[in-house]
C-alpha cells in the first residue's frame, strides 16, 4: 500500500484548540486520527496526540475535568 502523496495538510496543525464543553476550560487536547506514519515533525503543538488509525471514539479530551467528546472534523472544537 503507497502513503498518501499529498502533505498539505501535515506541514502546519491550524485547528482552533476550542474549550470544554463541560468545564469551559482552554486546556483541550486534540487527538489526531488516521496518521499511520506517526506525527509530522515540528507540525503541531504540543496539545494535539496523534493516534494513528485506531479510533478512541473521541478526538477531543479535556486535561482540566478529563471529559472526552467527539468534534467535528471541520470547523470548531
Ligand atoms: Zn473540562
Amino acid at each position: 500500500m503507497l502513503p498518501p502523496s499529498d502533505d498539505h495538510e501535515a506541514s502546519s496543525y491550524d485547528q482552533p484548540r476550542g474549550t470544554c464543553p463541560v468545564c469551559g476550560d482552554h486546556q483541550v487536547r486534540h487527538l489526531v486520527i488516521g496518521y499511520l506514519a506517526g506525527p509530522p515533525a515540528a507540525a503541531s503543538p504540543d496539545w494535539v496526540s496523534w493516534v494513528g488509525c485506531v479510533h478512541p471514539g473521541y478526538n477531543r479530551c479535556c486535561d482540566a475535568c478529563g471529559h472526552t467528546w467527539t468534534a467535528s472534523a471541520h470547523g470548531e472544537g
